[in-house]
């Protein structure tokens, strides 16, 4: 069964769909709003498919507008209201949308054909009321269901495309991994990360609640741990950095969660010592490791960390492999191949980035998708562990990060004439960003200040290095590169 029918099966209850800061949303509402919100759209462009940005955080609009784009034949672009314009603008441009369904609590200042704000949505939705729109234009098979836009090295994002086919075969996988039996599902990750499709579409589609946090929250450990408490979460999903910064506070333990079973991480390396302290605050929970890119929908492969893998000298393994994909090691650089079902059909609009890391290979006489992923790692009786990336794609506290992309917007600011960043790490883990940059003239004034300002019109605050260094010109080592380690000792 399609996993929307499955989702739209729950309406005939009042079963709550999504809570998000003491508001509840049903299933129903889910349903009816969607579909009115979808008739509205095919009203304003008809049988035309080009993608729609839904520009939000958490409010339940943000999943109704997803369901609404699908159900009116569009692949929706969730881009997190914390995102600066400039970047917005990238993605308007490169997707080519022509509407922007805005929840943020902002208008947005840029050319968009049409913006459709938050209260004019909730107006929309009432005078559509009971309106359901034609089975004919939701997004089937190969169609695009989302459009994920992921850090570029060019200093530009880029947008992986995923189609109905992708997500449904990664639903019917990991819901098949998980403890069905629960109930609330935690949801931390903004909508704009593919990890948040785990908790979204795994809640929804076995009629549990998504509960959603949000960063006001995350930023304050007292709030969070508050709204922990009277959440009754079931599951956790997020990336380890998240659990790690919990576990920095001795308060979170079974007492703030009584209900969580199990936990499912994703999107980063899963230390021993981070399962080791969940085990002891949490002695009755499964823990479970996934892996993937955004690219190859979510996640390929898992695995249930049991205690005995704690003892052996391997770091943890990331898992086997879902039944219609492969995992390839290639030789001589040990590089991380992926082909299969869930690999994207590519990025949107870039044919010649798409043609560097998507290829097509034969499996069985069929032909399918395949994604370099960039990650080294090996695979010993059927199970494949991650030992690190070959390129300089890093993640800092769970988000993924090109340097050069930070590095092509530093560059961009017309006083400095070269940068480079760097990870400075702490424990073998990247702790904060810093950069060099050299400056075109000499310049009077806070430089290190007007670098971070200026860049907060670029770049998610995440990707703003933290320390900033001015020095007359960047070292070069033997090889004739630039010397990195040397700017790392800078720091
Ligand atoms: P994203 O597209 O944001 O999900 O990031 C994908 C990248 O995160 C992968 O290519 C890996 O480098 C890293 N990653 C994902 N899952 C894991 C994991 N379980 N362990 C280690 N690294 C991971």
């Amino acid at each position: 069964m399609n996993f929307i029918d499955i989702i739209e099966s729950y309406c005939n209850t009042n079963k709550i769909a999504h809570i998000y800061k003491n508001s509840n949303l049903t299933y129903r509402e889910l349903k009816t709003k969607s579909d009115s919100l979808a008739v509205n759209i095919i009203e304003l462009f008809g049988k035309d498919k080009t993608p729609i940005i839904v520009f939000g955080h958490k409010d339940h609009l943000m999943l109704i507008s997803f369901l609404a784009c699908v159900k009116s034949g569009h692949a929706y672009i969730p881009v997190d209201s914390s995102t600066p314009s400039t970047r917005l603008k990238d993605i308007l441009f490169t997707s080519g949308a022509k509407l922007i369904i805005n929840i943020s609590d902002n208008l947005i200042d840029i050319p968009a054909d049409t913006i459709l704000n938050k209260n004019e949505i909730e107006k929309n939705v009432l005078q559509y009321k009971n309106k359901i729109p034609n089975i004919s234009y939701r997004i089937k098979g190969e169609e695009v269901y989302y459009i994920i836009y992921t850090s570029g090295s060019t200093g530009k994002p880029k947008g992986v495309q995923i189609t109905q086919n992708c997500i449904q075969s990664f639903i019917d996988w990991s819901m098949d991994l998980i403890d069905k039996k629960d109930k609330i599902f935690m949801n931390q990750a903004p909508f704009s990360f593919d990890l948040s499709v785990m908790d979204t579409y795994l809640s929804l589609v076995s009629g549990s609640i998504l509960y959603s946090i949000d960063k006001e929250m995350i930023a304050n450990l007292l709030e969070l741990f508050i709204n922990f408490k009277s959440s009754g979460i079931t599951t956790w999903v997020s990336t380890p950095s998240f659990a790690e910064m919990c576990l920095q506070s001795e308060q979170f333990n079974e007492k703030l969660l009584p209900e969580l079973r199990q936990l499912l991480f994703c999107g980063e390396t899963l230390s021993k010592e981070c399962v080791k302290k969940l085990l002891e605050r949490f002695p009755k929970i499964k823990i479970i490791n996934f892996y993937g890119p955004t690219e190859a929908t979510v996640a390929v492969t898992a695995i249930e960390i049991k205690q005995e893998m704690l003892l052996s000298k391997e770091s943890l393994p990331v898992g086997y492999v879902k039944k219609d994909c492969e995992i390839i090691i290639e030789e001589n650089t040990n590089e991380i191949l992926i082909v299969g079902d869930s690999v994207s059909i590519g990025y949107f609009a870039d044919p010649i980035l798409t043609k560097k890391t998507f290829f097509k290979r034969e499996i069985s006489d069929v032909e399918k998708r395949g994604y370099r992923t960039g990650d080294t790692g090996y695979i010993d009786n059927g199970l494949l562990y991650y030992e690190g990336r070959i390129d300089n794609q890093i993640k800092l506290n769970g988000y993924r990060v090109e340097i050069e992309d930070i590095e092509n917007n530093i560059k961009k600011l017309p006083f400095i004439k070269n940068a480079v960043v760097v990870p400075i790490k702490e424990k073998n883990k990247i702790k904060y960003l810093a950069t060099v940059v050299v400056l075109n003239d000499k310049f009077e004034g806070n430089i290190i200040i007007l670098v971070k300002n200026s860049l907060k019109n670029l770049l998610p605050s995440y990707m703003i290095p933290r320390k900033v260094k001015v020095i007359e010109a960047l070292p070069i080592n033997r090889n004739g590169k630039i010397d990195r380690k040397k700017i790392m000792e800078e720091f």
